[in-house]
Formats: C-alpha cells, sequence, structure tokens
C-alpha cells in the first residue's frame, strides 16, 4: 500500500473512474461526495493526498484546502484540483487559494499517475510523527505564510529566451530573479545555490533538460530545491518523465508570468515548512547524542558506538585502547569556587581530550566527571603514552576559572584497558568499562594524577 488517497467529487461516475485508475496502482482510496463530510473523513482516512472536483454539490476545491487547512495537523496534505474544463482564471485562483496543481479532463493516465507520486513526495515527513510528538516541535501549525523574497534560478535552452522570461517574471514576483544557460548549469551548483530553479525543457530536444532535473534532484546542493519544469506542448511521456525525475510541478501551457509567480509562492511555502522540519529533526537528533555543556558525545551514544569500533577492531585485527578518566577532588573545586567554575572546569577538559585525540578516536562524557576515550588502531605502547599526555595536559597548564582569584591547578586519574592488535580476547562493552573502572579505581588509590593500565583480560 502506497498511501491513502481521498477522492472528493459529487458525481459518482467520476469517483468510480478515479478510483479504479487509482486502486491498479495499489493507493488506498476513500471516497466523498462533498465539503460537508471532508471534516468526517480527514479525521477517519488521514489522507496523504486530497483529489477534489474543482466543484462540489456544497463548495469548491479552494473550499476544501480552506477547510484542510484548520486542521492544523492535516494542514500539509497536497489538494490536487480536477476541472472538467481549461479556465485559466479559475486555475489561477485555485492556486492562489493554495492548492498545489489543477488537472483537466480527460486526464491522461501516464501524467496522472506521476503527477499522483510527486505529490505524494512532497508530504514533508511531519504527518509520521505521532501527533504530539508533531505537536511538541511545532509541527501541527499550519504552515507559516512564506515571508522573505527568494532567489529563483530560471534556465533556458536560448539566453534570450531567459532574458523574456525574467522582465515578465519580475513584474509578478517578488522574488529574485537571475538567469541560467543551459549549458553552463555548474554556476547553479555554487553558493548562494537558488531556492527555485525554473527549467525550461524544449519541445524539440528535451533531453539535456530532462538529464537536468535528474541532477538537480540528486545532488546534495540543490536537492531540497524548489524545481519547476516549464514545458510548453511537451508530450505525456516527457510531463510523465519530468515529474518522476522530481520536478514538482510541470507547466505544459507556455510561460505564464502570473501563473509561474503563483506556482513558487506555493512551492516555497511548503519547501520553508520542509526545510524547517528537516532541521527541526537535525537538531533533535545532535541532541539526543551530544551533551549540551561540553559538545562531546553522550553516554547513549558512546556505548553503542564503542560497540562497534570493537567489532570492527575484531575484523581488521587492530588494536584499541579504552580509558575511564575522572577528574581528580572535583567536588572541591565547586565547593570552594562555585558550580559556574566547576562547569568551566569540565568544558575546558573537555577541549583539551579532543585536541589530544586523533580525529578517527572518540571522546564521551558519561558522567558528571567522568570521560571515556576509545582511541582506535593503537598499541598498548601508544596507549600508555596517550593516557601519559593526558595527566600532563590536564594537570601541567592550571585552569582559568571565573570567580577564581588565580589559575586553578586540576588533575586527572585514568584506567586504561589495551587491547593489543590481534588479540584474541574481545570482550563486550560492559566487560571492558568494567576492567577501565577497576583500573580507574586503582589510580585513585594510588594517589591520583596517574593512570594504571591493564591489558584486556581473557
Ligand atoms: P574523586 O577524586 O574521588 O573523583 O573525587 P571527586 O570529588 O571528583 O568525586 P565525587 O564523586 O565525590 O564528586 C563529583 C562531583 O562532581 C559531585 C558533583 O556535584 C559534581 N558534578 C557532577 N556533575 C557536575 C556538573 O555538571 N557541573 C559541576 N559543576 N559539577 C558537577
Ligand atoms: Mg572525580
Ligand atoms: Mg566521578
Amino acid at each position: 500500500m502506497q498511501g491513502t488517497i481521498l477522492i472528493l467529487d459529487g458525481v459518482a461516475t467520476n469517483r468510480i473512474m478515479l478510483k479504479v485508475q487509482l486502486s491498479a496502482a495499489y493507493y488506498r482510496i476513500v471516497q466523498g461526495v462533498d465539503l460537508a463530510s471532508l471534516p468526517d473523513l480527514l479525521n477517519r482516512a488521514r489522507p496523504d493526498l486530497i483529489l477534489t472536483a474543482m466543484k462540489l454539490p456544497d463548495g469548491t476545491a479552494a473550499g476544501v484546502k480552506a477547510m484542510v487547512s484548520t486542521n492544523p495537523a492535516l494542514a500539509g496534505i497536497p489538494v490536487l484540483a480536477i476541472a472538467d474544463q481549461p479556465d485559466r482564471q479559475a486555475m489561477l485562483n485555485a492556486l492562489a487559494a493554495g492548492i498545489d496543481d489543477v488537472l483537466v479532463q480527460p486526464l491522461n493516465d501516464l501524467v496522472f499517475q506521476a503527477r499522483i507520486r510527486s505529490l505524494m513526495r512532497l508530504r514533508d515527513g511531519s504527518e509520521d510523527l505521532p501527533l504530539d510528538t508533531g505537536r511538541m516541535l511545532g509541527f501541527a501549525e499550519a504552515a507559516p505564510p512564506f515571508t522573505g523574497p527568494s532567489r529563483v534560478a530560471l534556465v533556458t535552452a536560448r539566453p534570450e529566451t531567459g532574458l523574456v522570461w525574467r522582465s515578465h517574471l519580475e513584474r509578478a514576483t517578488r522574488h529574485g530573479v537571475r538567469n541560467y544557460r543551459m549549458t553552463d548549469v555548474h554556476a547553479l551548483m555554487q553558493d548562494p545555490v537558488p531556492d527555485a530553479i525554473v527549467v525550461e525543457v524544449p519541445r524539440t530536444n528535451p533531453g539535456p533538460a530532462l538529464a537536468l532535473l535528474s541532477d538537480l534532484c540528486a545532488r546534495s546542493a540543490t536537492e531540497n530545491c524548489v524545481v519547476i519544469a516549464l514545458a510548453d506542448g511537451a508530450s505525456p511521456q516527457c510531463v510523465a518523465d519530468a515529474l518522476d525525475r522530481g520536478a514538482q510541478n510541470v507547466m505544459t501551457t507556455g510561460f505564464d508570468a502570473e501563473e509561474l509567480a503563483l506556482r513558487l509562492d506555493r512551492d516555497l511555502a511548503r519547501k520553508a515548512r520542509r526545510d524547517r522540519f528537516r532541521l527541526t529533526v537535525r537538531d533533535g537528533l545532535r541532541a539526543a547524542v551530544l551533551d549540551p555543556m561540553t559538545g562531546l558525545y553522550n553516554r547513549r551514544y558512546a556505548l553503542p558506538y564503542l560497540t562497534s569500533i570493537l567489532h570492527e577492531a575484531a575484523e581488521n585485527g587492530s588494536g584499541l585502547a579504552l580509558m575511564m578518566a575522572d577528574l581528580d577532588h572535583f567536588k572541591r573545586i565547586n565547593d570552594r569556587h562555585g558550580h559556574a567554575a566547576g562547569d568551566a572546569v569540565l568544558v575546558e577538559t573537555s577541549q583539551r581530550l579532543r585536541q589530544l585525540v586523533r580525529p578517527a578516536d572518540m571522546v564521551a562524557r558519561v558522567g558528571g566527571e567522568e570521560f571515556l576515550i576509545v582511541a582506535r588502531s593503537g598499541s598498548p605502547e601508544q596507549a600508555t603514552r596517550l593516557a601519559h599526555r593526558i595527566c600532563a595536559e590536564i594537570n601541567a597548564r592550571p585552569f582559568q576559572l571565573p570567580g577564581a582569584p588565580e589559575p586553578v591547578r586540576v588533575t586527572i586519574s585514568i584506567g586504561v584497558v589495551a587491547i593489543g592488535p590481534f588479540s584474541p580476547n574481545r570482550p563486550d562493552v560492559m566487560d571492558l568499562m568494567n576492567q577501565a573502572d577497576r583500573a580507574l579505581y586503582e589510580s585513585k588509590a594510588a594517589g591520583r594524577n596517574r593512570f594504571k593500565m591493564i591489558e584486556a583480560a581473557a
């Protein structure tokens, strides 16, 4: 099942024809006849896409869009309107109302199916969150109106076409417009990457433009851009191809500045919502694995990561060292200089540790003043040298602390477990951590500001 589509149409034969067309592509279909039935259908079916007739017995497609927008959790669902006959003004009104696209009967099956696929892809992912999570992250609000002007690139086969289009578009939109030649698209990929790219797909030689569409949607620099294809009089095969390659919209009735401006606004608003969602997820992931005060990995990240490093080292026959490091008499620093000074020691210690290890090694804060260091591909001798340098680096340079009259001397103790290259012993993570803890305890008992190394027990 690829998703749920809600069909709204007052005419039974239309509903049946659409249902047959869509069921063949394995969508789940839910049907309604009018606007009045919509709220209940939305709540029951949670559709991924709404397909509505331009005119309903008790309203219009714009009314459908307005009603969907009032339900914050469903506001991002794409709405596709189907008109009985071409009507430019009605289409512009529908786009202005926020409808994603208008198709005119009779529907070409190839184009229709590609349009459905492309609209399904437009979902931003926030719909998949449990409702409460979405609300907490701010995704249950209707998409905020898109405010700032964006950068729009016009890519044409001939520069003259681009200049004419640009002069018309600039009068219809507040976005900044720049021209690019089809043959000079590498300029497009450079900073600052445009927010929207409009690509001319010439009827006589569509190949290079179609290849460009694939390229834009596959490259990380441009994959999140709005991409609109302007394919005047293109064949249904070419339109479907453009949509499947990742164009969000294909305009087939020639350049129309007003229509293009409306589509840009619509798609840029959706992009803003998708960008916001992506950043929220990225920030959430970062928060889930990093300690906010020191920026080091946290315990939750460190342990599974250590497991994977152990497997990797076993496969490669490489050595590694695991160290538990704990600041000495840290409580005294808090007691004497205050909690803020204690925090500053933790931040400074983290920076020094990070500078001492190699990029492939890992430093994590696994307790209040406890750090886990995993040094990869090292011999026991290398582990000894690193532990020695860590103790020296913390001890040798007193810490400048807020509220302390003069620099404060800090020391650290370390328990080291070394696993030599090709060691037959690959104990599990908790075993290793326990061994490192015991070695740390011995360092503390032996007077602190030192390390104790053991080779991993059989
Ligand atoms: P030892 O040499 O035996 O390790 O002594 P210690 O004082 O370092 O160890 P102890 O476990 O007695 O005290 C650790 C202190 O670390 C107690 C706790 O208040 C403090 N601490 C834990 N997390 C933080 C933090 O995030 N910030 C600050 N400022 N202090 C913290
Ligand atoms: Mg301590
Ligand atoms: Mg401790």
